[in-house]
């Protein structure tokens, strides 16, 4: 590969899966950093193919769960190498189309390819395109409903765990259904008492102090991971996370 290439910094989940490693064939390096970013964001290694080099032989190479193709490319276009790694690989492949030429999205699945974005895109749905083709490909693939994320923050509510920057900090049920539940907020006030019948469904013998017990064990945990400050007290209402 070549070095010169954004490569997305590998952070990546302790799945009990195989990496998921998503091959990027792109030849605009500013789509490649955004999309390699995103893809690192909710924990893949993203790995660049070298446009201008035979992407059929990096895909042999890397063996990449997933491949997201151009179809502008300098060498071949993206629709002959999504033919070329078909003659080998089931892979699921994901094009990257011009919004100028609709066709584009034709071809590419006639070529074989999955599915297709058009570019300008969101990086949220190209995450969520990756996400579906992977479900659909792999049974081990996560489900997506079990991250929530905010600013970086991530809660995998399957794993009970946190992440921020790769860090990972692993929670208790109460502190995941707090964190769950102040992220699903997106920085609005979380009143105690939502809290309360969050964690324990209005069992009205739960002492309010438990509840306060919860949120510090929930900010040391968070604190091991850099975002010890991110759940802020609100006096007199409850919680929300800046
Ligand atoms: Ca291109």
């Amino acid at each position: 590969m070549d070095p010169g290439i954004a490569v997305a910094a590998s952070r990546r989940y302790n799945y009990p899966v195989p990496d998921l490693k998503v091959m990027l064939v792109e030849d605009d390096p500013a789509i490649r950093s955004l999309v390699a970013e995103a893809l690192g964001r909710w924990g893949y290694a993203a790995v660049a193919a070298d446009p201008e080099g035979d992407v059929a032989a990096e895909f042999a190479r890397e063996s990449p769960q997933l491949v997201i193709l151009d179809v502008g490319l300098p060498r071949l276009d993206g629709f002959e190498w999504c033919e070329r790694i078909r003659a080998v690989s089931r892979v699921p492949i994901l094009f990257l189309t011009a919004r100028s030429q609709p066709s584009d999205a034709v071809r590419g699945l006639a070529a074989g390819g999955d599915d297709w974005i058009a570019k300008p895109f969101d990086t949220e749905l190209l995450v969520a395109k990756v996400r579906a083709l992977l479900r659909r490909a792999y049974s081990w693939a996560p489900e997506p409903s079990a991250l929530i994320e905010r600013d970086g923050l991530i809660l995998d509510r399957e794993r009970c765990e946190a992440s921020r920057d790769g860090a990972r900090a692993r929670l208790t049920a109460h502190e995941a259904t707090l964190l769950r539940a102040l992220l699903e907020a997106d920085g609005r006030v979380v009143a105690r008492a939502e809290l309360m019948d969050a964690l324990w469904s209005g069992d009205a013998f739960v002492d309010e102090n438990t509840l306060n017990v919860n949120v510090a064990r929930l900010r040391s945990a968070l604190g091991s991971i850099g975002a010890g400050e991110i759940v802020e007290t609100v006096r007199g209402a409850g919680y929300r996370l800046k």
